[in-house]
C-alpha cells in the first residue's frame, strides 16, 4: 500500500520542516505502508533534511524530461536527485487543466523520471462532463495508453493514480464501487503494480476505498496538509495491508 500526500501550493520550507517532524511522531509505526510527501519545489530540501534516513520518501509535484535548457519554471530529474528527492508526481489534473499539460508531456515526464531511477506517480482521470457523457473508459484508455507507449513495461517505481477530476478538492468522493471499477479497468490496460485512488480521500472514507481489491493506495490532497488526518489515513492503509 502506498499513501502519497500532494501538498499542491501549500507549505513553505518552515511549515514543511515543522510538519515532517510532527508527522514522524504522529505516525509512530509505518509497517505495511509506503508513505510519500510531495511539497512545493522550494520546500523539497526542508522535507528531505527532516526525513532523510527514515521511511518516508519525498517526491516533487512535477519533473521535466530535458536535462537542462531554456525552460523557465521547470526542474530537471538530476536537480531533484541532487536535492535528495526520490520521485515525482506527473500529469496531475491541475497541471493538465491550468498549465496545458497533455497525455504526451505526462508520458515524457514519466518515462524520463523512471529512466533516471526516480519513482513516479502518473495521474489519470475523467472530468465530470466526460463521465456524464459515458466517456470515462475512453478517456482512461487514452491517458493510460499514452504512458504505456513510452513505458511499455511498468517498473516497480511507477504507480498510476486514478483521480476522477470531479472528486478532487470537491468533497465528492467516488464510491468504493466506482473507484474499484475504474481501477480494474486501468489494471486491464496496463500491468502497473500500484494503482492509487485520489479525490477527497479523508480519514472517514479511507478504509472503504482502500479495502477495494484493485485500490493499492491513495494520492491525498487536502487531508495530507494536516498531520493528524494524514497519519490516520496512513495508519488505516498499514492496518489493511497487514490484515
Ligand atoms: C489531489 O490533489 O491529488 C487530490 C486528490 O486532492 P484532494 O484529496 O484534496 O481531493
Amino acid at each position: 500500500m502506498l499513501i502519497a500526500g500532494n501538498w499542491k501550493m501549500f507549505k513553505g520550507p518552515g511549515e514543511t520542516a515543522a510538519f515532517c517532524a510532527a508527522f514522524l511522531e504522529e505516525l509512530e509505526d509505518d509497517r505495511g505502508v509506503d508513505v510519500v510527501v510531495a511539497p512545493p519545489f522550494v520546500s523539497l530540501q526542508a522535507a528531505v533534511a527532516e526525513l532523510e534516513g527514515g521511511p518516508i520518501r519525498v517526491y516533487a509535484q512535477n519533473v521535466h524530461w530535458e536535462e537542462e535548457g531554456a525552460l523557465t519554471g521547470e526542474v530537471s530529474r538530476s536537480m531533484l536527485i541532487a536535492a535528495g528527492v526520490a520521485g515525482a508526481i506527473v500529469g496531475h489534473s491541475e497541471r493538465r487543466e491550468y498549465f496545458c499539460e497533455t497525455d504526451e508531456t505526462t508520458a515524457l515526464r514519466a518515462a524520463a523520471a523512471l529512466e533516471s531511477g526516480l519513482g513516479v506517480i502518473a495521474c489519470v482521470g475523467e472530468t465530470l462532463d466526460e463521465r456524464e457523457a459515458g466517456e470515462t473508459e475512453a478517456v482512461l484508455r487514452r491517458q493510460v495508453e499514452a504512458i504505456a507507449a513510452t513505458v511499455p513495461e511498468p517498473p516497480e517505481g511507477l504507480a498510476v493514480a486514478y483521480e476522477p477530476v470531479w472528486a478532487i478538492g470537491t468533497g465528492r468522493t467516488a464510491t468504493p464501487e466506482t473507484a474499484q471499477e475504474a481501477h480494474a479497468f486501468v489494471r486491464g490496460l496496463y500491468p502497473v503494480e500500484r494503482i492509487l485512488y485520489g479525490g477527497s480521500v479523508k480519514p472517514e472514507n479511507a478504509e472503504e476505498l482502500l479495502s477495494q481489491p484493485d485500490v493499492d493506495g491513495a494520492l491525498v490532497g487536502g487531508a495530507s496538509l494536516d498531520v493528524v488526518s494524514f497519519a490516520e489515513i496512513c495508519r488505516t492503509a498499514a492496518r489493511l495491508s497487514r490484515s
